[in-house]
């Protein structure tokens, strides 16, 4: 129904574990030629051996998107490699736990370093390239935390999710005519090897929030990621989509609970 994309060359930031995983696998599972990166080499190395079985053309650099230096040796790796960036997912991130009165400085300037400077830097130096592509694609990662919802000990993260939409809705009009779409991806609560490592309990308290009662998986962030690149999404700009499996949408927990629902309403006028 979509027209391929193979052969497009796709950047993912923070690509060797996790969300940014999942998407740079579901990416080359469709013929994506794809560059992951990431701070530690040696997971980056492992990832891009896993994700290239069965021919899938996946390659790795170790680069901080934190460091601007090394979003440009990025963006060159890229261009080496590949021939060029249609696809930018700017998805590397981070979420220390710190409450407000406890917060230093030093804390906060990581997480808005990694989390929307990193957007910004990573944006900045594969701007040439998108261009260049006449069909560029950024498809930022932000989450429900911060631009819907908050939870305690994570201002700061809040703060750099929401920033990153901030960012978004101009980096969009700026870059429409180059042809350039800007969109952001909202996750709700998605599985990564290291909430699996919390176990099955441990998820199962956490889905009774959601109505579709479990866990997004990250090629649930994939899938939307694949979609927003697609050729059938070009006239998508500065719009987000929350992939949460409504977590957003209950008013109470009650709202959720089974026994609320139509039936209890028909009994109650019934009775
Ligand atoms: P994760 O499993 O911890 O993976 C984070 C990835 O980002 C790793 O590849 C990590 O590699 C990389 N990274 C971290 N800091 C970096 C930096 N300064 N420069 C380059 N790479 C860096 O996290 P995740 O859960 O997949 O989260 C990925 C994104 O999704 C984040 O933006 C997060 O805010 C967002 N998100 C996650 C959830 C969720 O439920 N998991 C929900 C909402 C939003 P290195 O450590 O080796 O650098």
């Amino acid at each position: 129904m979509f027209t391929s994309i193979a052969e497009r060359a796709v950047v993912v930031t923070g690509g060797t574990r996790g969300i940014g995983k999942g998407i740079a696998s579901v990416f080359a599972r469709n013929g994506a030629k794809v560059l992951i990166t990431g701070r530690d080499s040696d997971v980056a190395r492992a990832a891009a051996e896993e994700l290239s079985v069965g021919g899938a053309e996946v390659s790795f650099i170790q680069a901080d998107v934190s460091s601007r230096e090394d979003c440009r040796r990025m963006a060159a790796n890229a261009i080496g490699r590949m021939g060029g960036i249609d696809v930018l997912c700017a998805n590397a991130g981070v979420f220390p736990d710190g409450r407000l009165a406890d917060m230093t400085e030093e804390m906060l300037d990581e997480v808005l370093g990694t989390n929307l400077k990193g957007t910004v830097f990573s944006v900045q130096a594969c701007l040439p390239e998108l261009k260049r592509s006449g069909r560029g694609r950024v498809i930022l990662t932000s989450s429900i935390t911060g631009p819907i919802t908050g939870y305690p000990g994570w201002t700061g993260y809040g703060a750099s999710k929401a920033g990153q939409l901030g960012f978004m809705r101009t980096a969009a009009i700026e870059l429409a005519p180059s042809r350039i779409t800007v969109n952001a991806i909202l996750p709700g609560n998605i599985i990564t090897e290291g909430l699996a490592a919390l176990g099955e309990e441990y998820a199962a308290r956490m889905a009774v929030s959601i109505p579709l009662r479990r866990l997004g998986s990250v090629d649930d962030i994939g899938y939307a990621a694949l979609f927003l690149a697609t050729e059938e999404a070009g006239y998508i700009t500065g719009q987000t989509i929350v992939i949460d499996g409504g977590q957003v949408l209950p008013e109470t927990l009650e709202a959720i609970a089974p026994e609320v629902g139509p039936e209890v309403g028909r009994a109650e006028a019934a009775g």
